[in-house]
């Protein structure tokens, strides 16, 4: 054991996904012999691979319509100006995301409004509450950050009541849901992503759903379709287009078929994808849910979530001990991030460093609890036993603290 003689330490990388599909491979190197990358670089009779992605996508969200756009980023920025955002509109949004969001509010001429999150990561229903009453929003960005979905039918209750059109960032629900029903289909729109360190993989990419069909055609003339709109795979009647495309700009935000090569194959395998994470990510929680000084929030039964990643409260060790933890986890080959650092490291940034934003409020609740969150990728190419291995290293880490 780990504390007689060497310190045992994990070796693989936590940034290495999984190799592209072979079949996704040939395929893509038959769209390179083309030469037809542009998805309206079409031959006779033929359907581009981005549209037959929207068309793979919409059936395996169970929404009306999709769209292929070039980034998870970019289609939360189309997504907000096709449900009608206006420069100045305030749009709610739990504080706990990833900086792409604000980015995509802010992009699009909304002004944020943050709300608090609770313990187990979610949004505060109670602030959201206070939230719009006080800013009078009637967007609301919700983030299901890291896999954690909320109690939706509060959530989608609340803004009933307020008269809010949500949003939902699927950037890490990909395929989770709640009570049943997948997320993205609560909200009048979804994005999602196609980055490497989401659910499926094509380097970047995004994808929008929804079943209005006025999002769709602007969100379609929005992604820069130009006239081509009836070359997509998931949308709306002419009609829906008559409407709308005369008075879209075009964003150029689309996605080519070298990617939509890359994200078919991944996505039929994905159902495949998921079971094989939520093993991974059960061995995790059950060797974690032991470590000294570390707690587990117990999932929900209601959610059927991915566990692409884990979070855990250092709570025992303290948020000033963390960045020792870390380090120390770090010397063992254990990548954990922590998300209650005041600069932004990597990825990793918490609401108060987005600084061009005006009017950042103080959000206590927030603040504590990232204070002691942190944080660790899954990829796929560790094995449960690499799961029990890392999950050894880290209690003991923990143990040195909290023994
Ligand atoms: C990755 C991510 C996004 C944006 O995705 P990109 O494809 O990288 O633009 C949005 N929200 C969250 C929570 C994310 O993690």
């Amino acid at each position: 054991m780990s504390n007689t003689g060497t310190p045992e330490r994990f070796e693989k990388s936590f940034t290495q996904q999984e190799p592209i599909p072979e079949a996704a491979i040939a395929r893509a190197v038959e769209i390179l012999r083309s030469g037809r990358l542009h998805r309206y670089n079409t031959a006779p009779g033929e359907e581009s691979e981005a549209a037959l992605l929207e068309r793979d996508y919409a059936a395996f969200q169970g929404s009306d319509y999709c769209l292929a756009c070039s980034s998870g980023g970019q289609a939360l920025q189309i997504g907000l100006r096709a449900i009608g955002l206006k420069p100045g509109d305030k749009v709610l949004a739990n504080a706990w995301t990833l900086a792409p969001v604000p980015g995509a509010i802010h992009a699009a001429g909304g002004v944020p409004v943050f709300v608090e999150i609770d313990d187990d990561w979610h949004i505060d229903i109670a602030d959201l509450r206070a939230k719009a009453e006080a800013s009078g929003a009637r967007v609301l960005m919700l983030s299901h950050m890291r896999g954690h979905i909320a109690d939706m039918e509060a959530v989608c209750g609340t803004c009933e009541e307020f008269g809010i059109t949500l949003v939902e960032d699927c950037a890490h629900t990909m395929g989770a849901r709640w009570n049943g029903t997948l997320s993205g289909n609560f909200g009048r729109v979804a994005g999602l992503s196609a980055q490497t360190y989401k659910h499926i993989n094509s380097g970047e990419g995004g994808l929008l759903t929804t079943s209005d069909p006025d999002v769709a055609a602007r969100a379609v003339v929005l992604s820069g379709s130009y006239m081509l709109y009836e070359r997509h795979g998931a949308i709306p009647g002419k009609d829906a287009f008559d409407r709308v495309r005369l008075e879209t700009p075009n964003l150029s935000a689309r996605m080519d078929n070298l990617r939509a090569a890359l994200l078919r194959e991944q996505l039929a395998g994905l159902n495949d994808s998921i079971a094989r994470w939520n093993a991974r990510y059960r061995v995790l929680e059950d060797g974690l849910r032991s470590a000294p000084g570390l707690r587990i929030v117990e999932r929900l039964q209601h959610e059927a979530f991915v566990g692409s990643s884990i979070q855990f409260h250092a709570s025992g060790i303290g948020a000033e001990r963390i960045p020792d933890f870390i380090g120390k986890c770090a010397a063992r080959g254990v990548d954990l991030k922590w998300f209650g650092a005041a600069e932004p490291v990597a990825f990793t940034s918490r609401y108060d460093s987005w600084k061009y934003l005006s009017d950042l409020p103080d959000l206590p609740n927030t603040k504590r609890v990232l204070s002691t969150t942190c944080d660790m990728r899954v990829p796929l190419t560790f094995s449960e036993d690499d799961c029990r291995h890392i999950a050894r290293i880290i209690a003991d880490v923990a143990g040195e603290f909290c023994g």
